[in-house]
């Protein structure tokens, strides 16, 4: 049985499904504006994690995440850049998917596009200022919170409390300061849509419910974002399903923060300014490994140093990867784990972080052990017994890949002055000048290596 932490909750629950063995699930995705940010890789890693170990349990996934293509900030940048607002989209959901793809998300089942569905979002409106609980105003329309009596669910606070807490604003035509725009009329040189009620353009929470429900239907199960969704956007995207008579997500599921410092010292230690400038600088797997030592609902830090600490255990992955000769298992959606052959050992470790895993997922814990595993494997491998060391290390791949992180034994992080090293010692060899190699060994030993005789020369490899 899965479990997994329900905002509504507040408690780790059972994962309890629409339809038996199938997974429903939505993820808010980008406003495409401007590069994709560090917190935006984490939360397409987290949610890409879940998905592909979902899969891996067994279970039917359908993944959908939206691209929202029109709002304020698109319709800034286009005017900035001298652009249409199509170009805007398209340039920076480009820039989106291609960040994602090199971080090695797979491609969600169905990427929604709010431009597409603007039809649905006007039937809803009207629908909802027929039953009164939408009202106009000399900007657009709005929703009237007060119409949905556990409005504050996602908020955990009642309606009275947030309207409390919430900013006066200046649109004094609204009954409450928590009511929220369903549609913006349309103003000139801004895209529009024809509607009933008058043209104009959708908010964005209507966007999340029409699509979300559009694709998954009616009770799909997991709806999920950053904390920071969780109210007011999953609060008014629940809203409207509830004034609609719609049954909605039957869970929620929120991640953590992404903290980089503050912006002052970002600078001096030369922070990343988005997630394509960290693609650039590190090995993408990196950024991976560290949001799996971090479990999904903490905040992480990410910095040169946070990313360097990952860079050191990803090394350590890749020399096993190298020692037993690896496949790489990158980028396709793993079959599910009841089709390996799990033995012995293997089954043992398959146990430990799944059990880990299906429990909230708890990847810092299944991390963990597979990192334990490996020191198994490679000290079984030194006292010569290969058929427990080779188990490991195969499980120990597999298991990485069932969360997305493939192993790599290329061997393209040997520093040429190694590489230079290994050559020489090989040609020593070769003339059998054995206190020459011997000394070109002790060389490469200072360096960190593991150095190995093979039938093709020297073999080295982190320990
Ligand atoms: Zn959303």
């Amino acid at each position: 049985m899965l479990r997994l932490f329900d905002s509504v909750h507040g408690e780790v629950r059972d994962l309890r499904l629409r339809d038996p063995g199938r997974i429903s699930m939505y993820v808010c995705g980008p406003t495409v504006y401007d590069l994709p940010h560090i917190g935006h890789g984490r939360q397409t890693l987290v949610w890409d994690v879940a998905r592909r170990w979902f899969t891996f349990r067994g279970y039917d996934v359908r993944f959908v995440s939206n691209i929202t293509d029109i709002d304020d900030n698109i319709i800034n940048r286009a005017t900035r850049d001298n652009t249409t607002e199509a170009a805007v989209a398209r340039e920076f959901e480009d820039e989106w998917w291609s960040a994602m793809t090199a971080i090695g998300a797979a491609m969600p089942d169905d990427i929604p596009h709010a431009t597409q569905y603007v039809a649905q979002m006007v039937d809803l409106i009207a629908s909802f200022l027929d039953s009164g609980v939408a009202y106009p105003t000399s900007d657009g329309i709005y929703f009237d919170v007060s119409r949905v009596p556990d409005y504050g669910l996602l908020a955990g606070q009642p309606l009275e409390s947030l309207r409390a807490g919430a900013r006066v604003e200046a649109n004094d035509e609204k009954r409450s300061p928590l009511d929220f725009a369903l549609w913006k009329n349309a103003k000139p040189d801004e895209p529009s849509w024809p509607a009933p009620f008058g043209a104009g353009r959708p908010g964005w929470h209507t966007e999340c419910v029409v699509m979300s429900l559009g694709l998954l239907g009616d009770d799909f199960d997991l709806h999920c974002g950053g904390f920071d969704l969780k109210f007011p956007h999953h609060e008014n995207e629940r809203a409207q399903a509830v004034a609609a008579g719609r049954p909605f997500a039957r869970h929620w599921a929120h991640h953590g923060w992404v903290m980089v410092g503050n912006e002052k010292m970002s600078k001096s230690l030369g922070n990343f300014t988005s997630l394509t400038d960290l693609l650039e600088k590190t090995d993408a797997r990196a950024y991976r490994l560290l949001v799996l030592r971090s479990h999904y609902r903490s905040p992480i830090e990410v910095t040169p140093a946070t990313i360097a600490d990952a860079e050191r255990a990803l090394e350590r992955l890749d020399s096993l990867a190298r020692r037993f000769d690896l496949p790489s298992l990158a980028g396709d959606m793993l079959e599910e784990g009841s089709h390996y052959a799990w033995e012995g050992e293997a089954l043992d470790l398959y146990d430990r972080v799944a059990t880990k895993l299906d429990d909230d997922l708890d990847t810092p814990l299944a991390v963990a052990q597979l990192f334990e595993a490996l020191g198994a494997a490679n000290a079984a491998a030194d006292r010569g017994d290969e058929t427990e060391a080779r188990t490991l290390a195969t499980a120990v791949n597999l298991l990485f890949a069932a969360m997305g992180l493939a192993l790599d034994a290329g061997a393209d992080d040997v520093d040429p002055a190694s590489a230079d090293l290994v050559s020489r010692r090989d040609a020593a060899r070769s003339v059998k000048d054995w206190a020459e190699a011997d000394r070109l060994r002790d060389e490469l030993v200072a360096l960190g290596w593991v150095v190995e005789d093979s039938a093709d020369g020297t073999l080295i490899r982190r320990p």
